[in-house]
């Protein structure tokens, strides 16, 4: 098995005001804790510059222009509520695409058998039109469409375990069949869709979870819901929107995992990209905001992608 890791000092130039939950520190942490010698079998690239014509795959230009004038050339500016913007911010958000596209070239030139990219700014929560929730540009949308458009992808499928919804995912794939997007996600919570019953053209499989939920109902959830969508769509790539907020440390949410429930639902997605995909399977950073279980969840799903 190849795994491989995009990482890249410019995501750590992406600023939030102080006290910020989606801060550099927490690809500090995990570059930490994949510098253990379990990991020195990790092919470790550095993140390519994305190239911003493949913004507009999930994006309109006026967005794009009106993202890249947002950007300040000194301090911070508030895009929305949470949502900020640093002068490095372009550069962080263009290599998390660069990153993200990369990973699709490599698992379908077999490159890789399967890639981890540690990338900030995170992306589900960009809609077509709208910057929101820590999130500028829709990595894994980006990621899906550059599948179908360079690679000749007829169905590539998003699965999405962070605790948030990925709206953003949703509202750019709601009315493509080509895409099928997977989420459990905590409801309520932020952003407040996510819902059952959206289900787009059938293409959309939303698995919400109440507070409190441990890992037997999310993996019931995701053996029931998830895992059968994924199956009976057959992807020629599996895309993971992997945000780690679940973690039953995490501040931002009422979820219970525990980082063996991340190498589980790894494993079972790799049984399914095995199965459907020749393997091929991309994960992405999206959320995770406590320190230590953001760095264990994570250490225990590059585990898993790299033990096959
Ligand atoms: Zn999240």
């Amino acid at each position: 098995m190849v795994t491989r890791l995009y990482s890249h000092p410019i995501y750590l130039e992406h600023l939030t005001p102080p006290g910020h939950p989606e801060r550099p520190d927490r690809l500090r942490v995990i570059e930490r804790v994949l510098d253990d010698e379990g990991f020195s079998g990790l092919d470790r690239v550095l993140a390519p510059d994305g190239d911003p014509a493949t913004i507009l795959y999930a994006h309109p230009q006026s967005f794009l222009d009106k993202v890249r004038a947002a950007i300040p050339e000194t301090g911070m500016t508030k895009i929305d509520g949470d949502t900020a913007v640093s002068p490095k911010s372009w550069q962080a958000a263009l290599t998390a695409i660069g990153a993200a596209n990369a990973a699709v070239d490599d698992v379908f030139e077999a490159r890789a058998d399967n890639v981890f990219v540690a990338s900030r700014p995170p992306g589900h929560h960009a809609e077509k039109t709208t910057a929101m929730g820590f999130c500028l540009f829709n990595n894994a949308a980006i990621a899906a469409r550059h599948a179908q458009k360079t690679h000749g992808a007829q169905r590539v499928a998003i699965v999405d375990w962070d605790v948030h919804h990925g709206n953003g995912t949703q509202d750019i794939f709601w009315d493509d069949a080509s895409v099928l997007y997977c989420s459990t996600h905590q409801m309520p919570l932020y952003p407040g869709t996510g819902a059952p019953g959206e289900t787009g053209v059938g293409n959309i499989v939303n698995a919400p979870l109440s507070p409190g939920t441990g890992s037997d109902v999310f993996r019931d959830a995701f053996r029931s819901r998830v895992l059968p969508a994924v199956d009976a769509f057959a992807p020629d790539l599996i895309i993971i929107s992997a945000g780690f907020d679940a973690h039953h440390r995490d501040p931002l949410a009422e979820i219970n995992l525990v980082e063996d429930d991340f190498d589980w639902a790894t494993g079972q997605l790799m049984e399914s990209a095995d199965r459907h995909a020749k393997g091929r399977l991309v994960s992405l950073l999206e959320g995770g905001y406590d320190l230590q279980g953001l760095a264990f969840s994570v250490a225990a799903h590059v585990g898993r992608l790299m033990k096959g």
